[in-house]
């Protein structure tokens, strides 16, 4: 069987555009192959057109619980970024290997796929999981599939490291996400005899100074905790209504977004706009039937919150040599383990989101060198000897 190093496995990933609006399926069948000839057994989940999968590949006895490591295949555009290098031929130079998806994170995968080349000289004692989802960056879509497929197994993984930038540091919690659409419904009228008309514009603007006004009161009243940003935030990142300035706009739509820390739950959240949304709409409704502010979920991920003394925490401290654990700014799919499956999961992987989504995208080879020393240290741990 032909192994290849991680340098030369990440350029290889790399090679393959796999933006989220693309197919990954190439990418899918080099790793496949891969990991089959590396003696794992591996099955594809793919999305309802065909075009994308997840890939499970599982080394060792099927009957027991053991490890997965999981990540995602996909990354995000380059479009519009002034990239100084090809971000689809990876480039060595000197300490670094620049390339989009070098840090967020083919660096793990390619990491992953190296360690995992010593297995069939060894006997594993519980099955490591490898698994590499789609759709990761559009809001966890994906291994939600995956997940599913997951609960129907017999016996699942009780543990998982997800291997997202984190420079090789153990991050045991992070923040969830809710992206809420925002349909403001008035009533059209000639601009120069408002008063026939309600203008969505102001109501969303009045639901707008709601939602603003709801960040203050979370930023004063939200305990201190390690978090870089300390609390829940809220904000309007797009907004469209009105077609002519002499028309009293009768749609206006804007999408919420949600990052809330572990303990704040934001259905309750959503639950008092609403609230809000009625009070702002109830005079007008009066007159005209129409009017209303809908609030309707369009993707949603929970937090990842695992107690800071669970085995697992110190075990991949253990394996890393690092006695540090942290808290992340951004989303894995590391709560839908959690909350959906039950399994313990912890946030450690290479490089540093500081690169991630950005033009000429990096990781040191320094990092991708420990994470492969403590992947092989994890595999050590479970095979027997
Ligand atoms: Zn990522």
């Amino acid at each position: 069987m032909k192994t290849l190093d991680t340098e030369s496995l990440l350029q290889r990933l790399i090679a393959y555009p796999t933006v989220s609006q693309n197919s990954n399926l190439e990418l899918i069948d080099f790793c496949a192959n891969y990991l089959e000839d590396c003696g794992a057994t591996t099955q594809l989940v793919h999305d309802a057109e065909r075009r994308k999968a997840n890939l499970h590949a599982r080394f060792g006895p099927e009957d027991i619980a053991g490890v997965a490591l999981s990540g995602h295949s996909d990354v995000v555009p380059v479009t519009g970024q002034n990239w100084s290098v090809d971000p689809f031929n990876a480039r060595i130079d000197d300490d670094r290997i620049y390339g989009r998806g070098s840090a967020d994170m083919k660096g793990f995968l390619a990491a992953v796929m190296a360690a995992v080349a010593t297995i069939p000289d060894r006997q594993l004692q519980q099955p490591l999981h490898v698994m590499f989802s789609y759709d990761e960056e559009i809001g966890c879509i994906g291994v939600r599939r995956l997940i599913d497929e997951m609960k129907t197994w017999p016996v699942l993984p009780s543990r998982c490291v997800i291997g997202e930038p984190t420079s090789m540091q153990t991050a045991i919690a992070h923040k969830g996400k809710t992206v809420a659409r925002c349909e403001c419904h008035g009533v059209a009228a000639h601009s120069a005899l408002p008063h026939l008309g309600v203008n969505a514009i102001y109501l969303a603007l009045d639901l707008i100074d709601e939602i603003r006004a709801l960040q203050g009161k979370l930023i004063h009243s939200t305990p201190a905790n390690p978090y870089s940003v300390p609390y829940t935030t809220l904000q309007v990142g797009t907004i469209e209504g009105g077609l002519s300035v002499n028309i009293v706009p009768q749609h206006c739509r804007f999408d919420l977004e949600i990052r809330n820390l572990p303990e704040d739950d934001p259905g309750a959240l959503l639950e008092h706009l609403n609230a809000a949304s009625a009070e702002l709409t109830e005079h007008h409704q009066q007159h005209f039937a129409e009017v209303g502010i809908d609030i309707t979920v369009i993707n949603q991920y929970p937090a990842l919150d695992t107690a800071a003394d669970h085995g697992l925490v110190n075990w991949i401290k253990s394996l890393c040599d690092n006695d540090q654990h942290t808290h992340l700014a951004f989303g894995t799919e590391g709560g839908l383990f959690q909350r959906d499956l039950g399994i313990a999961t912890v946030v450690c992987g290479p490089g540093s989101m500081d690169q991630g989504h950005k033009p000429d995208e990096f990781i040191d080879r320094r990092q991708l060198a420990d994470c492969k020393h403590f992947l092989g240290r994890l595999i050590d741990d479970i095979s027997v000897n």
